[in-house]
């Protein structure tokens, strides 16, 4: 019997599988996906090369010690956020955007290769054959787990590191305790209604025109955007958050790609209009992250949730790790290090 099996590779449970693994322990990776990371994704060129985030952008390290010391840790940098030059306010439909001097975000950082170098660091990390993809987790008892091809799994721990309201439709045997699976479901998925559009092209043209990148929209369709090139500029890129509901942007799909060209033309002008590259991750569409209630709720920032969601449960032999569970920096890539690396601390803690 393994001692632990982790379910999902989002980077609380490679965190979790990581440190777990480096005391000795022997352990399974199960990921529903075709891929690690979850909230995680880069767009990558032709030739692998990252090209920008689909998911998470920013670190605060100034004010993020877990975060800053697992950069460091794995031996990953980070640089400053572009802020330099005017932001845009585009107020009104037909009207040109205005130039307005926006303050900075005070200590916000991009990770050089986007958070996705935290995923292949810790991936790296792994023993060979550790995490098996395609692999859904289904049902879960006393003494391991079944994926929803039929696969038995057994091990002493099982750690959930899925999304909580992912997790609350699995089946237990024994059903969980009532109040632990209401607090489940009443844990949103940070940013899992949300959709993230990524322009890559040749050069940060707006940079030279004095431009920050940053937009802040009333008109939309893209409500926030902000300068998204690599370190030293390249590749260049703008991402922007869709405002439109997730039901106009499911059933409109190529109008919503029109819609932020025009956008995008329309504040920083016609070099915007051909793109090299233009991705639109709806997080909305991905049952693995966003759940119905998530969808349907007003989005609400993450807040610290209940205890009961970070202690053991059926003697010690079910725990959950996800970003959202964690009591530091809940529903962020810091409340991912955190819940995965305190997880681990606690299995290795019960084992002594
Ligand atoms: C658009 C967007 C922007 C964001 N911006 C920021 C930001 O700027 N800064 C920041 O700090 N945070 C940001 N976040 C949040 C950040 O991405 C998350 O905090 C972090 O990635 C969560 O990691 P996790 O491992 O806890 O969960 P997840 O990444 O959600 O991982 C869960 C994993 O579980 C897997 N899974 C689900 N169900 C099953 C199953 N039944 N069986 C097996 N596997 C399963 C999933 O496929 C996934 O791999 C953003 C998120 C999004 C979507």
């Amino acid at each position: 019997m393994l001692d632990v099996i982790v379910a999902g590779t989002g980077l609380s449970g490679l965190t979790a599988a990581y440190l777990l693994c480096e005391a000795g322990l022997s352990v399974r990776v199960l990921e529903a996906a075709g891929r690690s990371g979850g909230r995680i994704k880069t767009l990558k060129g032709a030739d692998g090369a990252a090209l920008g985030d689909l998911g998470p952008s920013w670190v605060w390290p100034a004010h993020q010690p877990v975060a800053r010391d697992w950069l460091a840790r794995l031996g990953v940098e980070s640089f400053p956020q572009y802020e330099t030059g005017d932001a845009l306010i585009d107020m009104a439909a037909g009207q040109a955007p205005m130039r307005r001097p926006l303050p900075g975000q005070h200590g916000i950082r991009r990770i050089t290769g986007g958070p996705g170098a935290l995923v292949t660091a810790l991936e790296a990390r792994l023993p060979e054959g550790v995490v098996r993809y395609g692999a859904r987790v289904a049902g879960i008892s006393h003494d391991g787990l079944r994926t929803a091809d039929g696969a038995e799994h057994s091990a002493k721990t099982i750690v959930l590191s899925m999304p909580l309201r992912v997790a609350a439709a699995l089946d237990y045997t024994p059903a969980l305790p009532a109040d632990l699976l209401d607090a489940m479901q009443a844990s949103p998925t940070w940013m899992a209604p949300q959709a993230k559009a990524l322009a890559v092209y040749e050069c940060a043209f707006w940079r030279d025109s004095g431009l920050s990148g940053r937009v802040a929209s009333q008109v939309g369709p893209l409500v926030e955007i902000h300068d998204h090139c690599g370190a030293d500029g390249s590749p260049a890129a703008l991402f922007g958050f869709v405002g439109w509901p997730a039901t106009d942007r499911a059933a409109h799909q190529d109008v919503l790609k029109h819609a932020v060209l025009e956008q995008l033309t329309r504040c920083f002008g016609a070099n915007a209009a051909n793109p090299v590259a233009l991705e639109i991750e709806d997080w909305a569409a991905n049952p693995l992250i966003a759940s119905p209630r998530d969808l349907t709720e007003p989005p609400r920032h993450p807040e610290i949730r209940p205890a009961i969601l970070r202690a053991a449960q059926w003697d010690g032999t079910l725990r959950f790790a996800i970003a959202e569970a964690a009591a530091r920096s809940p529903g962020l890539i810091e409340g991912a290090l955190d819940a995965g690396a305190r997880t681990a601390a606690a299995i290795l803690e019960n084992q002594s």
